[in-house]
C-alpha cells in the first residue's frame, strides 16, 4: 500500500495552502533552519505539511494556537525527520499544547511496595503510542547555551518510542552497529554523570545524566542546537546520531 500512501500524499503536497511568508519568517527564526540549502529547506516543507495534515495539534488549557505556531511546532518536530521518512512518527496522531507548564500525576511503587501519586510540572512529555505533550512557553526558551529544545527533545523520545519503551535506544539503520550504539552511548553516559558529580562543566544540559532515554533526548536537542559543543565534546556519540538522522549539522553551518 505504499504506493497509495505516496500518492495521497503526492496530492496532500499539490493542494497545501502553507502561507509562504509565514513559513519564511518561521524559518528565519531557528539557526538550524537559517543554514539548511534550497533542497533541504523544500524538503522540511514537504515534510511540514504532512505533518500538519496528518497529526493534529490542538491548544489545552485555554491555550489558542495560531497557525504560526503550529507551523513553529510542526518545522522544529521534522528536523529530525528531514532526512528519515514522517513514518518514523507513526502510530500516534496528537500533539498537545499547554501554555505553560502542565502537571503530570503519575503513579509509581518504590522498593518497598509502596504506591506513591506524584504530581510534577512538566515543560514537555511523550506517551508511548499516545500523543506529544507540550508546553507553548517553554518552545520559547530554546537555544541556551545548552542547547535546549523542548521540541526536538520529546520527538526524539518519539523516535527511541518506535522499538517500544524509551530506553536511548531507537531503531538503527541496517548500516549501522548496535554495538558500537550501545559502546558510545554507555560509556559517553557514565563520563557524563561522572562530570556532573565532579562539578566540572558538560556544555549540555545536566538532565541528561537523568537515564539513559533522557540523554539521548538531550543529546538530540544538543545536535541540533549547538552542534559544535556536541562535537567538541562527545565526538563519538555526534557521529552516531549524525548516522541515525542522517544529517551533519556541525558541517553543514560550517558551509553557510
Ligand atoms: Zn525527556
Amino acid at each position: 500500500m505504499r504506493w497509495l500512501r505516496n500518492w495521497r500524499r503526492a496530492s496532500i503536497l499539490k493542494r497545501s495552502t502553507l502561507d509562504e511568508d509565514l513559513w519564511r519568517a518561521v524559518l528565519d527564526r531557528y539557526p538550524f533552519t537559517r543554514v539548511l540549502s534550497g533542497e533541504e529547506r523544500d524538503r522540511l516543507r514537504e515534510r511540514v505539511v504532512l505533518f500538519l495534515h496528518e497529526k493534529s495539534i490542538v491548544g489545552a488549557g485555554g491555550l489558542a494556537l495560531r497557525d504560526e505556531m503550529r507551523i513553529c511546532i510542526a518545522v522544529q518536530a521534522c528536523m529530525p525527520i528531514l532526512n528519515l521518512d514522517l513514518d518514523y512518527y507513526r502510530g500516534w496522531i496528537e500533539v498537545i499544547v499547554y501554555p505553560d507548564e502542565f502537571v503530570a500525576e503519575y503513579e509509581y511503587m518504590d522498593e518497598h511496595g509502596v504506591v506513591h501519586q506524584v504530581e510534577e510540572p512538566m515543560s514537555g512529555e511523550s506517551w508511548l503510542t499516545g500523543p506529544v505533550i507540550l508546553s507553548w512557553a517553554d518552545t520559547q526558551l530554546r537555544g541556551d547555551e545548552h542547547g535546549y529544545n523542548v521540541v526536538i527533545h520529546e520527538f526524539a523520545h518519539k523516535l527511541d518510542m518506535l522499538n517500544g519503551d524509551a530506553n536511548g535506544f531507537p531503531p538503527l539503520h541496517a548500516s549501522m552497529d548496535r554495538g558500537e550504539w550501545s559502546r558510545v552511548f554507555g560509556a559517553a553516559y557514565e563520563r557524563f554523570n561522572e562530570r556532573v558529580k565532579q562539578g566540572e562543566p558538560t556544555g549540555i544540559d545536566p538532565y541528561a545524566g537523568e537515564n539513559p532515554a533522557e540523554f539521548f533526548a538531550v543529546m538530540s536537542e544538543a545536535f541540533f542546537e549547538v552542534p559544535d559543543t556536541v562535537l567538541a565534546g562527545y565526538a563519538d556519540v555526534y557521529r552516531q546520531l549524525a548516522a541515525f538522522y542522517r544529517q551533519d549539522p556541525a558541517a553543514r553551518a560550517a558551509a553557510r
